[in-house]
């Protein structure tokens, strides 16, 4: 029942209520009005009657009374039968006087002995009748004096007068009231629930139209419009509504396009975008953290371990393996375990390229496809194994198990969640793999404790590869001592071996962890400075330039050896979208600042390149 039927119930029946009450109320009034007004009319009657029988007695003339009660009896048409009786007393004395004025009923009885007017209602199908006998009573005080002629008491019962009144016509009037009554109170109510509907009806459908709205918004979807014919106060809500709704509808729609560009794998999948919303804030927050902390592990080993801590504790993962595969010796290392055994055979440790999931980089299900993975020795056990590549060295594969076939619908649903950490980790991981790199001093110069040639062609890539991931820049430096060959002519190979190692102390105190400096060749090195503006590098380059200046070398002879550099900066990506051109350009300006003077420092223009293709 809708709430515009319940509420004009509810008037209807408050307005029957009213009407039945005040129809009771009214019957009994009228019946009670009715029965004193039929017992006055018996009591006048019974004065009149009273006052005649005196007059007939003084007159001498009581035998004619029959007369007199008859034509009271003719002349109201109400009275349907009179008749007086007499007391014992007055029997004695007078005689028992006419044939009917003998006692009838109990009624003549009682008052005869109680000298107290009697009545009752006689009431049946049809009619009703009230049955009433008064008392007439001896006074000594009235006139004529009573007992001057009865021989009685002063208050003695001389006798009573008897009627029956017929009130049905009084019934029959207040029946009639009352169904004029009841009409009316119908009538009212048709035209209070007419104008009630009339007012009210535009309301309640709106109040319909709000709950249905509500109801959507309340599954996230504010699609709804809200509509009403309502005018004044009704309409200026609905249109706030309408507003409201709609900015709800942009802003969750743009939180959740926003947050979905932060979360691609995409985590929950629901119609109600606040809930959408609510979850995905949850796992960036999570992803947030752990990838905070997994920042501060030193190995890729300890990153290895945050992640199988999430996966037995954030998704309750029972029974997994974790493997690590290197690619370029396509070999494959359990890192960890739940159970006792892995679910592939021993070869695929030796072949990684078995592994069906890393072959074919998609995740596989076990519940796809009948024995999907060949190299599965595992009969009674459900699988999804997911392979994550890391960089062109090393990738994951993850497989989760599990007895029951129904429990890989639910961890599949988690996988993306999973993959998202991943995600995160993969950049750390990344760079824990290149720092362990970085550590073998096969990458090293002896001489200046600088990066080598082989470092450079090795990792270079790598190292670019993450830096536009995360959109950084480099100023490339090229650097090249000026007339180098004169001073191992001059002063032997030992001296020049000196400045050599004098330049890389120079070098190494002139930039940050972050930047990469590389003894290039004989005494040639080039410097990436991270994150370097063209000033910026500028600045380094002439810090540089003046502190390798300032050094002189004791060779012994009167004047110390001094020397100068010269030097080409070249930005990336700014001048070349490759590392590689990029240093080529850097050795382009460098060449310019040789041949237009030395002791310089020169900036790569593109001209250069132009002239340069002159060559
Ligand atoms: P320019 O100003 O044009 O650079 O003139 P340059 O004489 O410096 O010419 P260049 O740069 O071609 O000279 C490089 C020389 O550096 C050639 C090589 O004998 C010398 N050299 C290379 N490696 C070493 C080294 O490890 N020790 C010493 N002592 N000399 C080296
Ligand atoms: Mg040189
Ligand atoms: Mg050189």
């Amino acid at each position: 029942m809708n709430s515009k039927t319940k509420l004009l119930l509810t008037v209807a029946l408050m307005l029957l209520g009213l009407g039945i009450a005040t129809i009771v109320n009214i019957s009994l009034n009228f019946r009670e009005y009715s029965l004193k007004n039929a017992t006055e009319k018996a009591e006048a009657v019974a004065a009149i009657v009273k006052d005649g029988l005196t007059a007939h007695m003084v007159n001498g003339i009581m035998d004619k009374r029959s007369y007199f009660l008859n034509q009271i009896y003719t002349n109201n048409a109400d009275i349907k039968a009179l008749w007086i009786i007499r007391s014992n007393k007055v029997k004695k004395q007078f005689g028992n006087g006419f044939k009917n004025e003998t006692v009838r009923d109990a009624l003549d009885k009682e008052v005869l002995n109680t000298g107290k007017t009697v009545q009752a209602i006689k009431e049946n199908a049809d009619g009703i009748t009230l049955r009433i006998s008064i008392p007439y009573n001896a006074t000594a005080t009235g006139t004529p004096n009573c007992l001057k002629c009865h021989n009685v008491q002063d208050g003695d019962t001389l006798g009573a007068i008897s009627m029956e009144f017929d009130i049905t016509h009084m019934r029959n009037d207040g029946m009639l009231t009352i169904l004029k009554i009841l009409g009316i109170n119908l009538i009212f109510i048709i035209i209070a629930l007419l104008l009630i509907n009339h007012y009210v009806s535009p309301y309640m459908t709106l109040f319909t139209n709000m709950q249905k709205g509500i109801k959507k918004a309340y599954r996230g979807d504010f699609t709804h419009k809200f509509e009403t014919t309502v005018e004044g106060d009704g309409k200026t809500i609905t249109e706030q509504l309408n507003t409201l709704f709609r900015k709800m509808q942009e802003t969750f729609g743009d939180i959740k396009h926003n947050l979905a560009t932060f979360i691609p794998q995409g985590c929950v999948s629901s119609n109600d975008p606040l809930y959408e919303a609510k979850t995905i804030i949850n796992e960036l927050s999570d992803i947030y953290k752990f990838k905070k902390t997994i920042e501060l592990d030193i190995s890729k080993e300890i990153v290895y371990s945050r992640i199988i801590d999430v996966l037995h504790n954030k998704f309750n993962f029972k029974h997994f393996a974790f493997y690590e595969i290197n690619m370029p010796k396509n070999s494959r290392e359990l890192i960890y375990i739940s159970q006792d055994e892995s679910i592939c055979k021993q070869e695929v440790d030796e072949n990684a390229m078995l592994c069906r999931a890393h072959r074919t980089n998609t995740d596989v299900i076990s519940t796809e496809f009948i024995n999907l993975c060949k190299e599965c020795v595992c009969n009674d056990l459900n699988y999804i194994c997911i392979p994550f590549n890391i960089n062109d060295e090393y990738a994951l594969v993850i497989s989760f198990t599990t007895k029951e076939k129904s429990a890989i619908a639910q961890i599949n649903k988690d996988i993306p969640s999973v993959k998202n950490y991943l995600e995160a980790a993969k950049p750390v991981i990344e760079s824990r793999i290149l720092t362990e790199k970085l550590r073998d001093t096969s990458l090293k110069d002896a001489m200046t404790g600088l990066y080598n040639r082989r470092f450079l062609e090795e990792f270079i890539d790598t190292f670019v590869k993450q830096a536009e991931r995360r959109e950084e820049s480099y100023a490339v430096l090229m650097l090249d001592i000026d007339f180098f060959k004169k001073v191992n002519d001059t002063y032997g190979h030992d001296v020049g071996d000196t400045v050599i190692e004098q330049l890389g102390k120079v070098i190494r105190e002139s930039v940050r962890e972050s930047d990469l400096a590389i003894r290039y060749g004989g005494e040639e090195f080039v410097i990436l400075l991270q994150n370097a503006t063209k000033e910026g590098a500028m600045r380094v380059a002439q810090l540089i330039n003046e502190n390798f200046a300032a050094l002189s070398f004791d060779v012994g002879a009167e004047e110390p050896l001094r020397k100068t550099l010269s030097i080409g900066i070249c930005t990336f990506p700014k001048d070349a979208n490759t590392i590689w051109k990029c240093i080529k350009l850097a050795d382009t300006a460098l060449y310019v600042a040789k041949t237009t003077g030395r002791n310089k420092i020169v900036e790569y223009t593109k001209e250069m390149s132009e002239n340069d293709n002159l060559r």
